[in-house]
């Protein structure tokens, strides 16, 4: 009961950029709000636990998304039903592509995704061997504000009509390069193609997700501080600032 119970879904497959960083963060957090976070990895062929409070779910290169692709729909209703619920999610890149509807890989391949973002995403959309990388600035309508990271991805990714983006672009490409918009919102799951490791940068996000995960734990709730880390922001600061002068770009990759 005093724990927050968070499920990290394939964490030896999709771990790109140091996505566990946004967990280290994320402990960092909870302990200075004296919770203890209790992580719970989920692999291959294995049930989804009981108690889940949060999930987070990193990127992976396509070959690691085709692995995964078919075992994660296994537990579609689950975390369709715990979203519903407002537990928030933290997905990122690739399993962010796979919390979507589907996902076309640059082989052509279509994985199917367990739909909890209105968005398809599509490999080399029109840009065969081209990649978006770079430092990314996003501004989001919300609380969160202003977040920085990095993105590098293959696939563009279109949002569904009742879609709402996670953020809008300052600097970067987001979803596709051309709408202004990066990653999708849905009640308190987060996608989005930012890596870097997110959260150590943006504390608002990491406060955002631990107070939706306690929401329903009223002895949790009384323990929640909106804690403020000087060195993550100053982190996001010297961040912000190589954002602006490093210029973005799309690699061409031989
Ligand atoms: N394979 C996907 C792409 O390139 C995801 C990559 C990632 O997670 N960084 O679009």
């Amino acid at each position: 009961m005093n724990e927050i119970n968070l499920v990290h879904l394939y964490p030896e497959i999709l771990n790109l950029y140091a996505d566990r960083g946004n967990l280290l963060t994320l402990q960092y957090y909870t302990k200075k709000m004296d919770m203890s976070l209790n992580i719970k990895n989920i692999t291959l062929s294995e049930q989804f636990p009981e108690k889940c409070d949060l999930i987070f779910i990193g990127g992976g290169q396509d070959r690691d998304q085709e692995q995964v692709s078919h075992d994660l729909l296994r537990h579609k209703d689950v975390i369709n039903h715990l979203v519903n619920k407002g537990v928030p999610v933290l997905a990122v890149c690739g399993g962010y592509q796979l919390f979507g509807k589907s996902y076309r890989t640059s082989k052509n391949k279509i994985l199917e995704g367990i739909g909890i973002f209105d968005c398809v995403s599509v490999a080399n959309y029109k840009t065969k061997h081209k990649r978006f990388i770079g430092d990314i600035i996003i501004n989001t309508p919300n609380e969160i504000g202003q977040i920085i990271g990095f993105e590098n991805h293959a696939a563009s990714t279109f949002l569904g009509k009742n879609s709402e983006p996670f953020g809008f672009i300052e600097k970067g490409f987001g979803n596709n390069g051309v709408d202004k918009t990066e990653g999708a919102i849905y009640k308190n799951a987060v996608g989005t193609y930012l890596h870097g490791p997110i959260l150590p940068r943006n504390e608002k996000l990491t406060l955002f997700l631990i107070q939706k995960a306690i929401e329903q734990k009223p002895n949790l709730l009384q323990k929640f501080i909106n804690y403020h880390d000087q060195n993550v922001q100053r982190a996001f600061k010297s961040g912000k600032k190589f954002a602006n002068k490093k210029y973005s770009f799309m690699k061409r990759v031989k």
